[in-house]
């Protein structure tokens, strides 16, 4: 092992020069508790590395619109600093000029160069935040249930047999990625949240619908949350016979990423773990859907006994992300990520395309590429990395997988399918569109053979007005 210690810090980096698994000796330990660094330790931090003056002002500038947080464990160990800003996870959490576009970038610029007042900055910021599509695939206006004039908040039930669940109290993460599709839950907009502090009403509307089998909990990020928060919606799921029908929990977290010490260190860790148990033993299927962008975020000792400690639970993690420019946008890339969840326990699930949302311009990749990457990384691994699925694209109707660009009668066209469908008729039905090299997302997209329609929006329409 291979251990070097970055200018300017006390702390010692790990960084091994080989992907081999090697048994954790030391333990990265937290200096302290966790702690959020924002824009304003953009100084500090930049320390760690040379970044230079430009680049500096560029974050300062982005991170007034787009949220910004990191912490030190993301900076110490898990940013290559030498290859900054090529770095990945540099450009998953850091600020770069090129998230926003060039006019937009220039407005807050010009008024940050001339110190102008804050409510005219504040002005700007929110328009440009208005144009960027803070919340989409019509989350809000088709998914929040409502039953006899009440509205479950904090809930979204768009799949039959699954419901998505935003604890109000997890509506934040350790550390934020540049790319986030929820990245309008962090900046304090109220207008713009989703959210719920009401765990009995999750309980109420679960025991109300005998047909759901599956919770997952999202954010943010659930595991932000102290473990006596998480007791409150998990512990009736061990005991209370009306919740039955659940079979499957899930918590979505890049926890395991950003601050595996949730997991290992922190002083309620032990006690999520053993909670996680207890719903496990109540005969429970408990997934932690981990969010894994590059193999950089698997090669820490405190990454890999976190992961240990949660399988020991007899949960299982999942690994799922989006595919990304300047992160993963990389046959390579992917195909280790998976052989190295393989190795350490961890199933992969999911390969997403990026949504339309924040920064999309920066981070687009053209579905034709999103399904080459995706085809040239599953060649590369046995059939255990093959439970990955994807290209996938959580729209609208529902979560659509790019199959393939095929020739058909003469006609070059997407494959496509339904993954998952808000309508369940529609899963598993191969359909076709006009191939298109600069699609990016499925409202980019044209039915081929002349089509006026996609087989599904009629439906569609009927079920969203
Ligand atoms: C992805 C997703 C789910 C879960 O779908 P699975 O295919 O079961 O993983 C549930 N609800 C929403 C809104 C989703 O986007
Ligand atoms: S961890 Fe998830 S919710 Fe949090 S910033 Fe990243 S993508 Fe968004």
């Amino acid at each position: 092992m291979n251990v070097q210690v970055i200018p300017g810090t006390a702390g010692t980096r790990e960084w091994p020069q080989t992907d081999r698994s090697e048994a954790p000796k030391a333990i990265e330990h937290p200096q302290g508790r966790f702690r959020a660094l924002t824009a304003k330790n953009l100084d500090t931090i930049t320390d760690y590395g040379n970044v230079n003056g430009d680049d500096l002002f560029a974050m300062r500038v982005v991170s007034t619109v787009l949220p910004f947080r990191t912490n030190r464990y993301v900076i110490e160990h898990l940013i290559d600093w030498d290859r900054v800003p090529d770095d990945p996870i540099y450009q998953l959490v850091f600020p770069q000029k090129g998230m926003l576009a060039d006019e937009d970038f220039r407005r807050v610029a010009d008024l940050m160069v001339r110190e102008a007042p804050r409510p005219e900055i504040e002005r700007a910021v929110f328009d440009i935040r208005a144009g960027l599509n803070p919340h989409p695939a019509g989350q809000r206006e088709f998914n929040i249930p409502s039953e006899d004039d009440e509205v479950f908040e904090g809930l979204q039930h768009k799949y039959r047999e699954t419901v998505l669940f935003f604890p109000s109290q997890g509506q934040t993460c350790h550390a934020y990625c540049t790319f986030c599709f929820r990245w309008a839950q962090f900046v304090g907009d109220k207008e713009l949240k989703i959210s719920s502090k009401d765990a009995e009403g999750l309980h109420r509307y679960l025991a109300a619908h005998p047909n759901v089998s599956d919770l997952l909990m999202t954010g943010g990020d659930p595991m932000i949350m102290k473990t006596r928060v998480m007791e409150g919606y998990l512990r009736p799921f061990t005991d209370d016979p009306a919740l039955e029908h659940v079979q499957n929990i899930r918590i979505g977290t890049k926890a395991l990423t950003f601050w595996p010490h949730r997991f290992v260190h922190d002083e309620d860790a032990d006690d999520m773990l053993r909670l996680l148990e207890a719903v496990v033993r109540s005969g429970r299927h408990v997934a932690i859907m981990a969010h894994f962008n590059h193999w950089q975020e698997l090669r820490t000792n405190v990454v890999r006994e976190a992961i240990r400690r949660i399988r020991d639970t007899g949960a299982v993690i999942r690994g799922q992300a989006p595919l990304l420019a300047h992160i993963n946008n990389d046959p390579d890339v992917w195909a280790r990520l998976w052989r190295e969840q393989v190795r350490l326990g961890i199933i992969p699930y999911y390969m997403f395309v990026e949504r339309d949302t924040g920064a999309k311009q920066y981070f687009e990749v053209p579905l034709v590429r999103c399904w080459e990457v995706f085809r040239q990384a599953v060649q590369q691994v046995s059939g255990l990395a093959r439970t990955v699925r994807g290209p996938s694209m959580s729209a609208t109707p529902g979560k659509v997988e790019v199959l393939g660009v095929q020739e058909v009668a003469g006609e070059k066209v997407f494959v496509l399918r339904f993954l998952q469908g808000r309508d369940p008729d529609w899963v598993g039905r191969p359909f076709f569109a006009k191939f298109d090299p600069q699609a990016t997302w499925l409202d980019g997209l044209e039915p081929a053979f002349g089509e006026d329609a996609f087989f599904f929006e009629d439906g569609l329409r009927a079920m969203t007005g």
